[in-house]
C-alpha cells in the first residue's frame, strides 16, 4: 500500500502546544514526576450551573441535530453577551456556534483567504493560526515584536505590513501566548490604519477577555468603522473552564457568518446539542460567576512572575490577561549543560523537561523564537515547585 498523505498535510504542522502536552503525559505515564505548563488548559472544573444545564438537555431529549449555526437558544445568548460586554450589536444570523473557537477560526480563513492572499500575524501569535492560513493556501506574514514594547505592535509596523494582498490581520487581546492586552487606545489607534482598507477583514481573537486584569476589555468591532470589517471570535473554554464541551462563537457582518455555516455545514454541522445547552447557561449568567477563578489567575501570575524573575537567563515582563508567562530566554542561548549547547527557544524548553521535568512551549511555534511559553493554570503549590525546578536546573548551566 502506498502510504502518501496530502500535500495539504504535508504542509502542516502538528500543533506545537499539543504535541508538547503529548510528550508530557507520555513522560508521566512513564512515572517521570512531570509538571506540565504546556497546555493552555485552566485547572478549574466547569462550574455546576452549565454542568446541570448539560444533564437538564440529555433529559430533556435535546439530543437532535440543530440548525447549523446554532439553536436559537444560544445564539440570542450570544447576541445579548455582545451587547452586555462589548457594546457589539449582532443580530442572530451574525452568530455562529462551532465547534470551538478552533473551529470559528478556521472557517473564517477558508471563507475568505485565497491561494496567495497574505495574512498579517502579529508575533507572538496562537500557535495555530499560522497553521489554518497555510491549509487555506494563504502567505503568514509576521510582524515581530519583542518584550521590550510588551509584545505589542505599533500602528506603523502594522501599516508598513500591509499590501494589496493584505486579506486579514489576525490577532488574540488577550493574547496567547505573551498575556499582553491592547488598551483601548491602542486598539483605536490600529482601527485607524485599519480603517480605509475595503479589502482587509481584521479577526479580533477575545477568547481569554474574562481572563483580563486591567480594568476593561477592548473590541475591535467596537470601534468607530470597525465593525463592517471585523469578525470578533470568542469561545467558552478559557473563561468558563469548559474546553472539553467544544464550543467557539463568533459575531460579524452576515455575509461572512453566512459563508462560515456554509463551510461548518459540509464539515462538522452544528456543535453538541447538549453543549449549546451549557454554553447558552455561561453566556447567561453574570460574568462574575467566574470571578474566582480570575482572582487565582491573578495570584499565580504574581507567583509566576516573582518567581521567575529570579531564575538566571530569564526575562519577565508582567503579563496583563489570559494565563501565560511568556519570559524571554534567548541569554540563555549559548550556555550549555552536560556539553550539550542550548542553540535556541526548543533547546531550552526540551532541556526545562528533561533536568527540570517541567513541560513548556518554545516560542518559536508562536513566532516568536527568543521565548518559552509557560502556563499557569495549575496549582500554586505545582507552580511554585515549577518555578524552583526551572531555576535549580538553570543554575546548572555553564556560561
Ligand atoms: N484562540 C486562542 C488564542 C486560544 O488560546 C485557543 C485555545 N485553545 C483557541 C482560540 C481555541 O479554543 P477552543 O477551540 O478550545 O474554543
Ligand atoms: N489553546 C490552548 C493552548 O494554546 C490549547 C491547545 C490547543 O488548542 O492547541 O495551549
Amino acid at each position: 500500500m502506498e502510504q502518501t498523505t496530502s500535500a495539504l498535510l504535508q504542509r502542516l504542522s502538528e500543533s506545537a502546544t499539543i504535541a508538547m502536552a503529548r510528550k508530557a503525559r507520555e513522560l508521566k505515564d512513564q512515572g517521570v514526576d512531570v509538571i506540565s505548563l504546556s497546555l493552555g488548559e485552566p485547572d478549574f472544573d466547569t462550574p455546576d450551573a452549565m454542568k446541570q444545564a448539560g444533564i437538564d438537555a440529555i433529559e430533556a431529549n435535546e439530543t437532535h441535530y440543530t440548525p447549523v449555526p446554532g439553536t436559537a437558544r444560544v445564539r440570542k445568548a450570544i447576541v445579548e453577551k455582545f451587547k452586555r460586554d462589548n457594546g457589539l450589536e449582532y443580530t442572530m444570523d451574525q452568530v455562529v456556534v462551532s465547534t470551538g473557537a478552533k473551529q470559528s477560526l478556521a472557517n473564517v480563513v477558508l471563507s475568505l483567504v485565497d491561494p496567495g492572499d497574505e495574512v498579517i500575524l502579529p508575533a507572538p501569535y496562537w500557535v495555530s493560526y499560522e497553521e489554518i492560513v497555510k491549509v487555506a493556501g494563504g502567505i503568514p506574514v509576521v510582524l515581530p515584536t519583542s518584550i521590550d514594547n510588551d509584545y505589542k505592535i505599533q500602528p506603523s509596523e502594522l501599516e508598513a505590513a500591509i499590501t494589496p494582498k493584505t486579506r486579514l490581520v489576525m490577532y488574540s487581546s488577550p493574547c496567547n501566548p505573551s498575556g499582553s492586552v491592547y488598551t483601548q487606545e491602542e486598539t483605536a489607534a490600529l482601527a485607524d490604519v485599519l480603517r480605509p482598507h475595503d479589502r482587509i477583514v481584521t479577526v479580533s481573537d477575545e477568547i481569554y477577555e474574562l481572563i483580563n486584569f486591567t480594568d476593561k476589555h477592548a473590541s475591535m468591532a467596537a470601534q468607530p468603522g470597525m465593525w463592517e470589517r471585523t469578525v470578533t471570535v470568542n469561545g467558552i473554554s478559557k473563561g468558563f473552564a469548559m474546553t472539553g464541551w467544544r464550543l467557539g462563537y463568533i459575531g460579524a457582518p452576515t455575509w461572512i457568518a453566512a459563508a462560515c455555516t456554509k463551510i461548518q455545514g459540509q464539515f462538522t454541522s452544528a456543535p453538541s446539542s447538549i453543549t449549546q445547552a451549557a454554553a447558552a447557561a455561561a453566556l447567561e449568567a453574570d460574568p462574575s460567576l467566574v470571578g474566582d477563578m480570575v482572582e487565582a489567575f491573578r495570584r499565580r501570575r504574581a507567583l509566576m512572575v516573582e518567581g521567575l524573575s529570579q531564575v538566571p537567563g530569564f526575562k519577565v515582563n508582567q503579563p496583563m490577561g489570559a494565563f501565560y508567562v511568556f519570559p524571554d530566554v534567548s541569554a540563555l542561548f549559548g550556555k550549555s549543560f552536560n556539553g550539550k549547547v542550548l542553540e535556541n527557544a526548543n533547546d531550552v524548553a526540551f532541556f526545562l523537561l528533561e533536568e527540570a521535568q517541567v513541560a513548556s512551549v518554545s516560542g518559536a511555534a508562536f513566532g516568536t523564537p527568543e521565548c518559552i511559553r509557560l502556563s499557569y493554570a495549575a496549582a500554586d503549590d505545582v507552580l511554585k515547585e515549577a518555578v524552583r525546578r526551572i531555576d535549580e536546573a538553570c543554575r546548572q548551566l555553564s556560561a
